[in-house]
């Protein structure tokens, strides 16, 4: 596990520059991602109507999808799962009360450094602002990430604050999606979280493994398996036919890697709001490696009112999929609050129970 390459990720950060060669194949790819509303809908052959308020609302918060996404998805069909979560449509333009802009009050623990330190024990770097998909119900779609994220000058003070409180055990990487920095910065981060005696697990949050699974290269899995904390990749996959072949075998490589994998979900309406999808969903991440852990409440952002699903139904949903699947494989229905300890676990339908 503990490889020359990686060995060779513990000096100094101008002597690694040859390790960002294989960065090459996947920041193509991302760079080739459909950006553009009329090759999306000529590409999947879609219906006309949706391509004038597509383009609209692309004006405001952009399209953007890789291409190995778009291939997952079923031709001619407006209502595919992962088609939804990425196409814009005109309900985005809704202005619907509750639907807000800081929806979970980042803004109030943003320090200034690029740390969010919310919850005890651990801290969130906010690593990057760019993203390989824009996902319409994203909760920082609104996020100032230009002047919030730990940029290469921020680094510096994010390393202090968290080298200066010993009270935090868990660094986890956010944004953003780290998995958009190249290996070359993550080294960068990693070499100086090395020195920090006090953090013993690094996790890491991403959706881009799901997307593009390229982006899991050689480089990445070695870096992985030369990290001494414990390493916990959460991934981000919402549906079961996101998890093509090429993202399990990316997994399996994580897993040899001595990676610890968990997915989290958003529970979104008509993408995976029925408990045979999401029983699928829990059963294929296990056969590839994965754990369910948690499934969250959208956060009411302004934009994204159309993916919200209610509290009864969701915890109705919940106890359907307890009635369907082992305990192991059912996630923790949850949803953030501001301002508050941690993240609230809802439980299953007292109704449906008896209780
Ligand atoms: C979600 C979140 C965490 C991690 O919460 P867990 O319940 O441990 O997954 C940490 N910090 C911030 C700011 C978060 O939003
Ligand atoms: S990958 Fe995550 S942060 Fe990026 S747009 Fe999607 S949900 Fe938002």
């Amino acid at each position: 596990m503990h490889s020359a390459i990686a060995e060779s990720m513990r000096v100094p950060a101008v002597d690694r520059v040859s390790l960002s060669q294989s960065d090459g194949g996947w920041q193509q790819a991302m760079r080739g991602a459909i950006t553009d509303v009329d090759t999306l809908f000529d590409l999947l052959a879609l219906p006309e109507r949706y391509r004038e308020p597509a383009r609209r609302t692309a004006a405001g918060f952009g399209l953007r999808v890789p291409r190995g996404y778009v291939a997952r998805m079923r031709r001619g069909d407006i209502d595919d799962p992962l088609l939804r979560q990425v196409l814009p449509i005109d309900a985005e333009n809704d202005v619907v009360p509750g639907f807000d802009i800081d929806a979970v009050g980042d803004s109030d623990s943003a320090l200034g450094d690029g740390v969010l330190h919310k919850y005890h024990g651990r801290a969130l770097l906010v690593t990057t602002g760019a993203c390989a998909v824009h996902c319409r119900y994203c909760f920082r779609r609104h996020f100032d990430y230009a002047s919030q994220h730990a940029g290469a000058r921020q680094g510096h003070a994010a390393l202090d604050h968290i080298a200066a409180d010993t009270s935090i055990r868990e660094v986890i990487l956010s944004g953003g999606d780290p998995l958009s920095l190249s290996n070359q910065r993550l080294a960068v981060i990693g070499a100086g979280l090395d020195d920090i005696s006090h953090v013993t697990r690094l996790r890491i949050h991403t959706r881009t493994a799901v997307v593009l699974p390229e982006r899991i290269d050689d480089a990445f899995v070695d870096w992985v398996a030369g990290r001494p904390q414990q390493c916990v990749i959460v991934i981000h996959a919402n549906h079961a036919q996101e998890l093509d072949e090429a993202v399990a075998q990316r997994m399996g490589r994580l897993r040899e890697a001595g990676a610890t994998l968990l997915n989290q979900a958003v529970l979104l309406r008509r993408v995976n709001d029925d408990a045979e999808t999401l029983a699928a969903l829990s059963e294929r991440l296990f056969s590839i490696g994965v754990m369910p852990y948690y499934l969250h409440m959208l956060d009411r952002v302004a934009g994204t009112a159309h993916f919200e699903v209610d509290e009864a139904a969701a915890k109705q949903l919940m106890t359907d999929l307890a009635g369907r699947l082992p305990g192991y494989l059912v996630p923790r229905l949850a949803r953030e609050n501001a301002g508050e300890q941690a993240k609230q676990v809802l439980g299953h339908s007292a109704e449906a129970t008896g209780l």
